[in-house]
């Protein structure tokens, strides 16, 4: 009797969400399934790469859990391929049991309001590509040289990032994993203000404490909240603050009774204000924002929400960071909901937009699951409830009932046509011949932490595709 088919899982997109869901299978299942992870970029790791800031190493270290998924031995990565180009959805059907959307939610919101596009304004999304080395935002200009005033609108971590990253001396980025070209400009930045918008109250920010509380430790940064607009901003009890909104509140008070230490730099927080236009200044550079302030009422459900009063306020800046989250892009061929910018699932199983009922064989984890919140544990928990669903209907393929599948099961299980890691692996070479395999990666990693090393700095981060190919190509067969 011949042995039962091996089982193959591909996940597409290596972040967070897509390690953590390739951890759980593997762990959970018997030697019959097999993982493939597909990959944009020659580099693994997502936004633990190329969107946790550079002074946030321990953050990083995460990436040791992600190792020993990798090298597993029943988990191979293709890295360099882009799902929808080199390879179509129909094609991944035909040689997988499953498929596992983990692409997360690379684009940013916009504001929409008049000016967002002039020079000088920029999605924090590009900004923190470009500090953390992303390959697509190495060419990047962002203006450090002329602005004074940075303003950056958004009260989440994200803002709290920017800002951050905006005021830190040489020697604090020094030992740091900041991109090259980064540190060389921001070494030179004229920015002394950075000014943090909040549309809403302290009680309703969306930062979480320690990264509050980093703000009060910068080297040579004062951190400056107006007492008046801070009280004035929690004049309205908010009945769904909880414990981390209310740690939030008596760390910002204790900021607003602050002397500042007269440092060369200041994040000043503000609250109750919407940017509501850019204003350009003499060259067509953005040299202004018009905002207005808003009050708190009383929304659906008892939280709090902006409401604009007529009152303006124009301050000068040179550049504005918008960070008022991220945004998912759809993948080709795969459902999409427009308005929450996820693909439709039902607990991580992909759903048929028309008749609402999962699509077999396709799921989703992580922000493109469930929109762009949580720090990197919540994808944990989300990949373990997609994990659930992948193997609950794969259960009759694993458990070798492979008659099950063709059974009253059917609708759950899907069978690819095709499914030997030989031909995949042979039809995704003929498609991307610079295809990165895990070895690849391992021989960017050691290049970039040797590089790194000689200058005390975990690495020197490789941030064009040409020369992380280079560098890959050394170990590829
Ligand atoms: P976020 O936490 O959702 O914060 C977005 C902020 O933008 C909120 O303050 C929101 O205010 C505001 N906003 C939205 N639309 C706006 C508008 N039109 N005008 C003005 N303000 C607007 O998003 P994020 O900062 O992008 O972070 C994404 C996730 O990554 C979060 O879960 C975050 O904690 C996590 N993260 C964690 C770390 C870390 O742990 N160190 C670092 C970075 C990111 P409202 O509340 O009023 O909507």
């Amino acid at each position: 009797m011949s042995d039962p088919p091996v089982v193959r899982v591909a996940v597409i997109g290596s972040g967070p969400a897509g390690f953590y869901a390739a951890g759980h299978l593997l762990k959970a299942s018997d030697e019959r399934l097999e993982v493939d992870m597909l990959e944009r970029l020659p580099t693994p790791w997502g936004l633990v790469r190329s969107g946790v800031a550079p002074d946030h190493p321990k953050i990083k270290s995460v990436t040791r859990v992600y190792e020993k998924t990798a090298a597993h031995p029943r988990f191979r990565y293709f890295g360099n391929v882009t799902f929808g180009e080199h390879v179509s959805r129909a094609e991944m059907l035909a040689h997988y049991h499953a498929l596992v959307y983990a692409t997360g939610s690379p684009a940013d919101r916009a504001l929409g309001i008049p000016g967002e596009a002039l020079p000088g304004s920029h999605a924090a999304t590009e900004f923190v590509g470009w500090y953390n080395g992303h390959p697509d935002y190495s060419d990047l200009e962002v203006d450090l040289l002329a602005a004074e005033r940075a303003v950056v609108v958004g009260n989440g971590n994200v803002a709290l990032d920017v800002a951050r990253m905006l005021v830190l001396t040489s020697e604090e980025l020094a030992p740091t994993d900041t991109a090259n070209n980064a540190l060389e400009v921001l070494a030179h930045s004229r920015v002394h203000e950075v000014a943090v918008l909040g549309r809403r109250g302290p009680a309703q920010a969306a930062f979480t404490n320690p990264e509050l509380l980093e703000l009060g430790e910068l080297a040579d940064a004062d951190i400056i909240v107006d007492p008046e607009e801070l009280e004035r901003a929690l004049e309205l009890e908010d009945p769904t603050a909880d414990t981390a909104a209310k740690r939030n509140v008596e760390i910002l008070r204790s900021y607003a009774a602050r002397e500042p230490a007269g440092h060369s730099k200041r994040i000043v927080l503000r609250f109750l204000v919407s940017p509501v236009a850019l204003l350009a200044g003499e060259h067509g550079h953005l040299s202004a924002v018009e905002m207005v302030r808003n009050e708190l009422v009383a929304g659906d459900g008892g939280s709090l929400r902006a409401r604009a009063t007529e009152e303006h306020e124009t301050i000068a800046a040179g550049l504005v960071f918008r960070a008022i989250g991220y945004r998912g892009i759809p993948l080709p061929g795969v459902p999409f909901d427009e308005r929450s910018a996820v693909i439709p699932n039902h607990g991580g199983r992909v759903l048929d937009p028309d008749s609402e009922r999962p699509l077999p064989g396709e799921y989703v984890v992580g922000w493109i699951k469930r929109g762009p919140s949580g720090v990197i544990g919540t994808n944990k928990r989300d990949a373990q409830e997609t994990v659930d669903a992948v193997l609950a209907d794969l259960a009759p393929l694993l458990d070798g009932d492979a008659g099950a599948a063709g059974g009253t099961d059917a609708s759950t299980v899907h069978m690819p046509q095709a499914s030997d890691a030989e031909t995949i692996e042979a039809m995704l070479r003929e498609r991307q011949p610079q295809l990165v395999t895990y070895s690849g990666w391992e021989a960017i990693d050691r290049h970039e932490r040797a590089l790194g090393e000689a200058q005390g700095r975990p690495r020197v981060k490789l941030t064009r595709i040409e020369e992380l190919l280079e560098v890959a190509s050394l170990e590829e067969p």
